[in-house]
């Protein structure tokens, strides 16, 4: 059977890790990326072997174009006959601070994971997708993203901004069979939420509960599934009902 590839960029960890499990359980051989956690990507790869799935990893900074194209390039380069039909664009970072007293480098560097982030990674492989004439696009953005969150204008800022990148290219791409969707997860158990007060904040989630990472995944894969077909340029809020 002819092989099937997904990247997902952040894969070493937390929910794009949960993602490339999923993803990999489904007969995908899965670009496990990470910037610095080797351990730990070596890990999703081996969870993903271990459940009768393929994998490797493959590391590079999504926010560094150079290095995005050098790494991705040199794949494309060794799997001639290859391409990448799904992408998931799950990489991101958070430096919160008010307005007042962000710095520049706080802003920076939560737009270049997360935006550029999108746009290095995207575009380098949207031309694989336009000649096969499919693909899966899914973006991780956040219910930042959507209603702001106080003291994350750069996290709000970089997840809008992926959001409006992901109902413009819907449009671009529908009639080669591509799709571009997003998920918008509110609190997730992670890494990423291990300084946050749960207690404190499961009294506004609707659920009394963060999240998981594997109820993040679950609406991936039915979004790259050939069942999503029709559904393009949409966002899929999994909150626990605090943002409808
Ligand atoms: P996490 O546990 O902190 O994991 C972050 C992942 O991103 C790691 O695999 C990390 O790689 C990778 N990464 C960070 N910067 C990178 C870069 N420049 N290039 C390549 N990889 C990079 O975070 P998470 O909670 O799973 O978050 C995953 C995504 O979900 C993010 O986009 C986040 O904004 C979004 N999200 C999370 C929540 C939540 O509550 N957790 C809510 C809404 C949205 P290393 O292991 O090498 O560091």
């Amino acid at each position: 059977m002819e092989k099937k590839y997904a990247l997902v960029t952040g894969g070493s960890r937390g929910i794009g890790r949960a993602i490339a499990l999923k993803l990999g359980s489904m007969g995908y051989h899965i670009l496990v990326n990470y910037v610095s956690n080797e351990i730990e990507a070596d890990q999703t790869v081996q969870f993903i072997v271990d459940n009768g799935g393929d994998a490797e990893k493959i590391r590079f900074n999504v926010a560094n174009q150079v290095e995005v194209e050098t790494v991705l390039g040199a794949w494309l380069i060794s799997n001639k006959t290859e391409y990448i039909e799904v992408i998931i664009n799950n990489a991101g970072i958070k430096k919160d601070n008010l307005l007042m007293w962000m710095t520049n480098e706080e802003w920076r560097s939560v737009l270049d994971t997360s935006l550029e982030g999108f746009f290095n990674v995207t575009r380098f492989l949207l031309k694989g997708m336009l000649v096969k004439r499919y693909g899966r696009i899914v973006n991780v953005v956040s219910l930042s993203g959507v209603k702001g969150m106080s003291g994350q204008t750069n996290y709000s800022a970089a997840k809008a901004g992926v959001i409006g990148a992901t109902k413009a290219l819907a449009q671009e791409v529908a009639k080669r069979k591509i799709t571009v969707n997003a998920v918008a997860p509110g609190f997730i158990h992670t890494d990423m939420t291990s300084d946050i007060e749960a207690e404190q904040y499961k009294k506004i989630i609707p659920m009394e509960r963060f999240g998981q990472p594997e109820e993040v995944a679950a609406a991936v894969a039915f979004l790259v599934s050939r069942e999503a077909s029709y559904i393009t340029g949409e966002v899929i809020h999994i909150n626990g009902g605090l943002y409808t």
